[in-house]
């Protein structure tokens, strides 16, 4: 590994100062991404700014909404019982990242910074309708979590700016959320496909809201809004479930490369949205 100088800010000031002074640098969270980049991968970086004792970005906030720093660790999320029950998608998809030594390690900010494709945070985060905060010696600004990704490892992040917390709106009553993923091995593997679905019921059951969204599939995490338009005011019979997974597996662009083909990709797509969505409505009933 080539030689970096390595900054310790103690506190969120800090960091957005040594940020400023030095452009060139790159936050470091959990450096599971980014400590196998510069080893392996020879990626070049002079500086790196610590977030691990910078409390601002490691704690979780209350401000009516599920609000928490950057720099929480994906185990913290999937081990939440408030997340587990009120936000499910994100529990599981934080709670497939990796193995346990992993996940004590790796951050939910990292893993959207990182902008891979695949990213098991993403698709969970874009179904809830996160918004991201972006901070820098400026001042600071929302994204929709939706415009925060360019393309494949690029994001809106300036230099000098850091990802500060990640906002989810509570979810209305009789919602619920799921997210699931195939991977070619069981465990310590990436997404070839992600879906994540959250749907709303009105009293009636029939679908008041819904998202889905689709990892691995398209140069960033995507939406497919053609689904919202085709099942809000239905109830999913199995023949709609059909004609949903088509029009998202349309909506996916997916490559072909040594983990899967592009065909076979929109075939999990198809598969994977009409199970994400059967787990999203049980568990809205369920939340009833
Ligand atoms: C064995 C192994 C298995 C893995 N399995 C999975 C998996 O199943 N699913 C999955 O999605 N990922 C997986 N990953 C990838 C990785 O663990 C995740 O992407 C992780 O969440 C990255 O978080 P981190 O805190 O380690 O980020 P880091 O490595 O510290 O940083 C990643 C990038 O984000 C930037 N960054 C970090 N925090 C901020 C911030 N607050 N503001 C601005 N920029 C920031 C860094 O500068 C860097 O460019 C795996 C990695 C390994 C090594």
């Amino acid at each position: 590994m080539k030689r970096f100088e390595y900054l310790a800010p103690q506190n969120l000031a800090e960091a957005l100062q040594m940020m400023a002074d030095r452009p060139e640098a790159l936050p470091l969270a959990g450096g599971t991404d980014l400590l196998v980049q510069m080893k392996e991968g020879g990626r070049p970086v002079e500086v790196l700014v610590s977030l691990k004792r910078v409390p601002e970005v490691r704690q979780f906030a209350s401000n009516g909404n599920l609000a928490f720093g950057a720099a929480v660790t994906v185990g913290q999320i999937a081990a939440n019982p408030q997340i587990q029950q009120d936000y499910p998608a994100l529990a599981n998809g934080t709670g497939l990242i990796g193995s346990m030594q992993i996940r004590n390690m790796a951050t939910v900010g990292g893993n959207l910074c990182n902008a891979a494709p695949s990213a098991d945070t993403a698709p969970p985060l874009l179904v809830l309708g996160a918004q991201v905060v972006l901070a820098s010696a400026q001042g600071e600004r929302i994204v929709p979590l939706v415009k925060f990704f360019v393309g494949p490892g690029q994001t809106v992040l300036q230099p000098g700016e850091l990802l500060k917390e990640i906002i989810v709106p509570n979810p209305p009553a009789r919602s619920g959320s799921f997210y699931l993923r195939q991977t070619p091995r069981a465990w310590m593997d990436i997404a070839v496909v992600g879906v994540a679905a959250s749907i709303t019921l009105a009293a009636d059951n029939t679908i008041r809201e819904v998202r889905l969204a689709l990892g691995a599939v398209a140069p960033t995490p995507i939406l497919v809004p053609a689904v919202e338009t085709l099942l809000q005011g239905q109830t999913l019979t199995d023949d709609l479930l059909q004609e949903v997974g088509t029009v998202a597996a349309q909506a996916a662009k997916p490559i072909d490369d040594l983990r899967a083909s592009a065909e076979y990709r929109r075939h999990l797509v198809k598969a994977l949205t009409q199970r994400a969505l059967r787990g999203a409505v049980a568990r809205a009933k369920k939340g009833a």
